[in-house]
């Protein structure tokens, strides 16, 4: 099992005991640049540089604006499907070293999603919720699915609720294809080998692996979802302890995150080499 080693855990810890004391401010954890921002995984002997990170529940749950936050800037063009995305900067320079070792490769990256704000997650989910979107098999919910609890499921095979989405944190990207057979063969398929062995060694790897023994619960398989586990592990670890269903709310269906007990089968339920032990 992999073990990581956060130098500066304790910081965050202390910074979110007194964020959860009732204030509502965004705490900036300062302390990380003051012990450098590095990260050590200790089973790959890297180390991992970045930016300041946020570990308010406000953060965690998308409740900010990307576009006008310091640790963003916008993905270029040269790399995305269109303009207007916004990742973190420590994520971006690791997407960039990762690109142009890619590239000389034969593999070509295009970002397709990156960070995604809870009105932006809300769009997205209430769409599906009201049927305006139809779901991957061409169902529309409204119509198909009464029950909220069995339309909130149908929704989280693939759409994350508000509020506990990992591209809320600004460290997740979706590359190239949305389909899982995409990767199955051809280009798709090489992009996928070439990112399973040399991904981490960039910080890269893919929280919604296969479901299975390993895997039961969350969202079902996606090859396209990709995170930067430095900054992640340290938003999920953060999460499994202060981010409550109850907490999350504020769209339709909302509800339901208690009873289908979103933070555990979802948040949590990911690739379990990227969950600290
Ligand atoms: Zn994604």
């Amino acid at each position: 099992m992999r073990s990581i080693q956060f130098i500066f855990l304790l910081g965050i810890v202390v910074f979110n005991h007194q964020a959860c004391g009732g204030t509502t401010d965004r705490k900036k954890i300062t302390e990380i640049n003051s012990i450098e921002g590095m990260v050590v995984d200790t089973t790959k002997e890297k180390t991992f540089s970045l930016n300041p990170v946020d570990t308010s529940i406000q953060y965690i749950m998308g409740k900010f604006e990307p576009s006008e936050d310091s640790n963003f800037i916008e993905v270029d063009i040269y790399y995305a499907d269109r303009p207007g995305m916004f990742i973190r900067k420590d994520v971006y320079s690791a997407f960039v070293k990762m690109d142009s070792a890619a590239r000389e490769d034969g593999i070509v990256f295009q970002i397709r999603s990156a960070a995604r704000n809870f009105e932006y997650q809300k769009g997205i989910w209430e769409r599906k919720w009201t049927g305006k979107t139809t779901i991957e098999n061409g169902e529309k919910l409204n119509e198909t699915t009464p029950d909220p609890v069995q339309r909130a499921l149908k929704i989280l095979k693939y759409s994350s609720m508000p509020g506990s989405s990992r591209h809320h944190w600004g460290t997740d990207i979706d590359l190239n294809s949305f389909s899982n057979s995409w990767f199955e063969s051809g280009e798709g398929k090489r992009l996928y080998d070439w990112l399973e062995e040399n991904g981490p060694e960039y910080g890269f790897r893919q929280p919604y692996t296969a479901k299975g023994a390993e895997r039961p619960d969350g969202y079902n398989e996606e090859r396209w979802h990709w995170s930067f586990y430095p900054v992640a592990d340290i938003l999920t670890e953060v999460a499994s302890r202060h981010l409550k269903d109850s907490m999350i709310d504020g769209f339709k269906g909302a509800e339901t995150a208690t009873k289908i007990g979103v933070v555990k089968r979802y948040v949590l339920g990911i690739n379990p080499q990227l969950l600290t032990e």
